[in-house]
């Protein structure tokens, strides 16, 4: 979608820091939401080096800003900018929306967590008492645990090439859970995957593998019709498609990135996000980067 087609009128009082972004479909969630709910609102492209941040997040504190979304690579740095954190935020280590609050300090919120446990219902998937596999363990795949954990997976394997940063994303979740799930590291070659899938219940590639559309992270022959497979990329990937042809179901990361964005709209504007609105606009924006 051009770009001129996503301006609303108003001033600017929300947008996306990042780098880089112009590619990104939140403007176009967000834009439909302001209009549909009659706000004269809009949603700017913040594009942020790493040494103009925090000048970027102090000037959400002036009216009539509302706060912002953050991306990579400054989810984490964002953190230490923020006048206060929600413990969401605080236990994933990262934050990626920002509300300015009514006397001008801002709040670091987390809404990736939540956003994937959406995404899931809206496949009629439930985590609780579950056995999950999660491909990586960066910022997406710490908020995707942190969601898991939180409403009572029963099983967790972390598989990741590096894996101290499984073991470090474990380390900081569990100190935030209430309860004792079974947690395993594994690396991506180990001869127990095969077994550890084949009881799962939900596999999530929470890495970037597949966006060249031909990668897969594991190999086909380890999926099979009783998983839900979740790919955090925003379109079909060799990794749902083959697990399309195992008969599995599928969703991909559209689903996450719509329901993360209605937490951060409701929280900046206090109004009931219109979700179907937002993720007719993300398919249209995806439809449109796509043709
Ligand atoms: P990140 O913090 O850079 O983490 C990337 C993870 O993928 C790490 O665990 C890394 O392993 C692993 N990885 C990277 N390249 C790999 C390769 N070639 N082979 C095997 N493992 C590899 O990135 P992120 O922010 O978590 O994002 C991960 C993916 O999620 C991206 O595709 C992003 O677009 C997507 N995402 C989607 C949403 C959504 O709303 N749908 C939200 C956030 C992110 P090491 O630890 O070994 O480096």
């Amino acid at each position: 979608m051009p770009e001129s087609a996503l301006m609303a009128a108003g001033p600017v009082t929300t947008g996306l820091i990042g780098l880089p972004i112009a590619h990104s479909l939140s403007p176009a969630l967000h834009h439909a939401a302001f209009r549909a709910c009659g706000l004269p609102d809009n949603y700017a492209l913040w594009p942020t080096e790493a040494d103009q941040l925090p000048a970027r997040v102090s000037a959400l504190r002036q009216p009539p800003m509302r706060g912002a979304n953050v991306t990579i690579p400054h989810k984490s740095a964002a953190l230490a900018l923020v006048d206060a954190l929600d413990p969401v935020a605080q236990a994933i280590g990262a934050v990626n929306t920002i509300v300015r609050q009514a006397d001008g300090s801002l709040l670091g919120l987390n809404t990736d967590s939540a956003g994937f446990v959406a995404a899931l219902q809206q496949a009629d998937f439930d985590p609780s008492g579950r056995n999950i596999v999660l491909l990586g363990a960066g910022g997406a795949a710490r908020a995707v645990a942190h969601g898991l954990i939180a409403h009572g997976a029963r099983c967790l394997t972390v598989v990741n090439r590096t894996a101290e940063h499984a073991e470090s994303l474990l380390a900081d979740l569990l100190a935030a859970t209430p309860y004792d799930p079974d947690l395993f590291i594994l690396a991506p070659n180990d001869p127990d995957l095969p077994d550890l899938l084949r009881v799962a219940n939900l596999l999530v590639n929470a890495t970037p593998v597949g966006r060249d559309d031909r990668s897969l992270p594991l190999p086909p022959t380890m999926l099979h019709a009783q998983l839900l497979v979740c790919d955090l990329l925003y379109r079909s990937t060799p990794l749902l498609r083959a697990a399309q042809a195992a008969g599995a179901h599928t969703q991909d990361g559209l689903e996450m990135l719509v329901q993360q964005a209605t937490l951060a709209f409701t929280a900046w504007t206090g109004y009931a996000a219109p979700v179907d609105v937002m993720r007719a606009a993300g398919e249209q924006a995806r439809a449109t980067a796509h043709s």
